[in-house]
């Protein structure tokens, strides 16, 4: 029998589920209003589709499968870790996908300011930039608000029919939906994986490590992907090359972080 979750898990899963019902009860009306006021139109720029703009792109699994295809060196463990054990070892939800050394960090998919995987784009490129954003009102409670970079890049007041408008506010919310419902499932995962393993969450660890990415150091990541976990080991600077993995060793530096990831593929797979 799976162990029962523990405490601040379950805090935090029951509040992204009333964050999974406010999306639902979210008016689609009020959602189709805004991007037609909105209206915007890309006119590739290619800031959205920078880490120095937006931080990192979100991906569901599948997309980082599909984009795992493409390029077997194309993702990386996202740079916010959600928690961190006794041991130091480093856990975050899903991947990203790596950026290139420029002076914005660009997605490394981008070129001349187009998307060279435009049909394979993740969801979030899809709908962007239409998000929701989840901040609470005066009183505390989870308002709903659009959007992201707004009047800071594309063309704005551009015509969108409201058949438009009614596709892209479906996609957003079922986009918010499975994140937050993702969310939900990496946290039951990770406190079951916690107490089958006697681990704990410290915050003075996930400190000591955030330390120690800054000055150079090297920690150990797993990334929850599809069910289980994938270990990582992640360094911001190079300060000497890493031994090549029997999986596959990617070297790169990414602007603002200089983040070095290799993939370990020395049995850190741990399925549940
Ligand atoms: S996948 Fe394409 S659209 Fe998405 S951030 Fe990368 S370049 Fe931009």
């Amino acid at each position: 029998m799976s162990p029962p979750l523990s405490t601040p898990f379950l805090n935090r899963i029951r509040s992204l589920q009333e964050e999974r019902a406010a999306v639902e009860a979210f008016p689609i009306d009020e959602l189709v209003t805004i991007i037609r006021e909105v209206g915007f139109t890309c006119d590739l720029c290619g800031r959205c589709c920078t880490r120095q703009f937006n931080g990192h792109v979100f991906l569901f699994p599948e997309e980082a499968e599909r984009i795992r295809a493409i390029d077997v060196c194309a993702l990386e463990p996202p740079p916010v870790y959600d928690f961190c054990d006794q041991n130091g070892v480093l856990y975050v939800s899903g991947y990203t996908i790596r950026t290139i050394h420029d002076q914005s960090g660009s997605c490394k998919f981008l070129e001349n300011g187009r998307c060279q995987i435009y049909g394979e784009r993740p969801g979030i490129c899809r709908i962007y930039p239409y998000m929701l954003h989840r901040e609470p009102d005066a009183k505390g409670v989870s308002d709903w608000r659009q959007i992201s970079g707004l009047d800071q890049h594309g063309i704005y007041h551009t015509k969108i029919t409201r058949g438009e408008a009614e596709l892209i506010a479906g996609e957003i919310k079922q986009f918010e939906d499975r994140v937050l419902s993702q969310e939900i499932v990496f946290l039951e995962c990770i406190s079951r994986y916690f107490s089958q393993r006697n681990l704990r969450q410290v915050r003075k660890r996930y400190d000591d490590q955030l330390r120690r990415l800054r000055a150079g150091g090297m920690v150990t990541v797993m990334v929850f992907h599809s069910g289980h976990f994938e270990g990582w080991k992640v360094r911001m600077t190079l300060a000497e090359p890493l031994k090549t993995s029997n999986y596959a060793q990617k070297k790169e530096f990414n602007s603002g972080e200089d983040r070095e990831v290799v993939l370990q593929g020395d049995g850190i797979d741990d399925r549940f």
